[in-house]
């Protein structure tokens, strides 16, 4: 039942879209209704955020599908993602091949997100804490997404991106956002305004 669901879910995304194969492909793979609090997996593959807890949604399969496209994820490449919440993008960017480096500020999401994706056997480094600060440590990385509406840019992520390294990001007030693409250069980032969406805030800057 659900495999049907997800081939839905894909075709919608590709009517949406959507058009990177490999995002897709994942897509129908990976079992969303497995991130949804219990007695919501019917709604998992509409197109909808749902209810993940202390007022944090999981993203809308399109939203996660625009970003996780716009980074064109490669092989091997480090990214970092700030925003676990149902971990649910964290598995997609696995799936995708990159080493994910995830950061959650409410422990008990971050805690559960965790426990979910090392049950399915995904590898990622996972830490509780504010993602404003990035990740130092792991820095530089091939790119940074942010999963939450900020009102401005964190410096600190852009210092941690890698030359040519990408970092995509709600910026905007609780009302909305625009999802933002940004590529570092030489000499400065060349910004791409994607789409207006709606994401819950960014907390901590
Ligand atoms: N991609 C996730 C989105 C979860 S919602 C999913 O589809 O499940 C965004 C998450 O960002 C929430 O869990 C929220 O707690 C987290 N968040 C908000 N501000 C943060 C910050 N400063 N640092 C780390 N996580 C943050």
């Amino acid at each position: 039942m659900y495999r049907l669901k997800r081939k839905n879910m894909v075709s919608r995304l590709a009517i949406m879209g959507i058009t990177n194969e490999s995002v897709l492909k994942v897509m129908e793979s990976v079992p969303r209704h497995l991130f949804v609090p219990m007695g919501l997996e019917h709604q998992a593959y509409d197109e909808k955020a749902l209810p993940i807890g202390f007022e944090q949604t999981i993203s809308h399969p399109y939203t996660v599908a625009l970003m996780s496209q716009a980074i064109n994820v490669e092989y091997g490449q480090k990214i970092l993602e700030i925003g676990t919440g149902s971990g649910y993008q964290t598995a997609i960017l696995c799936e995708l091949g990159a080493q994910v480096f995830t950061i959650e500020r409410i422990s008990q999401i971050g805690k559960n997100a965790a426990k979910r994706l090392s049950s399915m056997k995904y590898h990622f480094v996972a830490r509780i804490g504010n993602g404003a600060l990035g990740w130092q440590t792991y820095a530089p990385f091939d790119s940074i997404i942010v999963t939450a509406g900020a009102p401005v840019i964190p410096e600190n992520l852009f210092n941690q991106l890698s030359m040519n390294g990408k970092l995509i990001i709600p910026i905007g007030g609780k009302e909305g956002q625009i999802l933002t693409l940004y590529t570092k250069h030489e000499n400065g980032y060349k910004k791409i305004e994607l789409e207006s969406l709606k994401f819950v805030p960014f907390i901590g800057i």
